[in-house]
């Protein structure tokens, strides 16, 4: 049945369930798993085995995991992956990943860099923080993947902080 008054903004879902999820403590979080035994992290989550392979637990917590990491390795994807991706309306365009530590989880996670960004412009260390972008939508919603930003160390705007100046003139 087609609903008459349709609510202007579509409900907004990840696009792969159980990733990440939209309302975690500070913004999306990815969603991982943590070893009871020995505290080991696990993206995506593993309810199963533990990634330890000294460690035989089978009890294990889902946690988010942080929002903020480090760029530890970066490239140019140039080749249109498989499904589930989707290539946007104008064609495939070339596009950044990330490996991205996570200091507290002692852990690398995989991601896109958010479009547009320029690799020549990154550098190892830098800050990312994570967000999500809309992959596609239909009639029923808003598609969502999770995706890394690189920080400005001077960016004026957003939640970063602003205790550094700079001096070059
Ligand atoms: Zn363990």
């Amino acid at each position: 049945m087609a609903a008459v008054d349709r609510p202007k903004t579509k409900p907004r879902v990840p696009a792969v369930d159980g990733w990440f999820t939209l309302d975690g403590d500070d913004g999306p979080a990815l969603i991982g798993s943590r070893c009871q035994r020995c505290g080991t992290y696990s993206f995506p989550k593993q309810l199963n085995f533990c990634p330890n392979p000294a460690c035989t637990s089978q009890d294990f917590d889902e946690v988010e995991l942080s929002r903020h990491g480090r760029l530890w390795s970066y490239t140019n994807n140039c080749y249109q992956p498989p499904a589930p991706y989707v290539p946007p309306s104008g064609g495939f365009q070339p596009f950044a990943i990330a490996a991205v530590e996570l200091e507290a989880e002692q852990m690398v996670v995989l991601g896109q860099l958010t479009a547009g960004v320029d690799v020549s412009e990154l550098h190892v260390g830098q800050d990312v923080v994570l967000v999500v972008e809309t992959l596609f939508e239909d009639d029923e919603a808003e598609y969502l993947v999770w995706k890394w930003r690189p920080i400005e160390p001077d960016a004026t705007s957003g939640s970063a902080p602003r205790d550094q100046e700079t001096h070059d003139a």
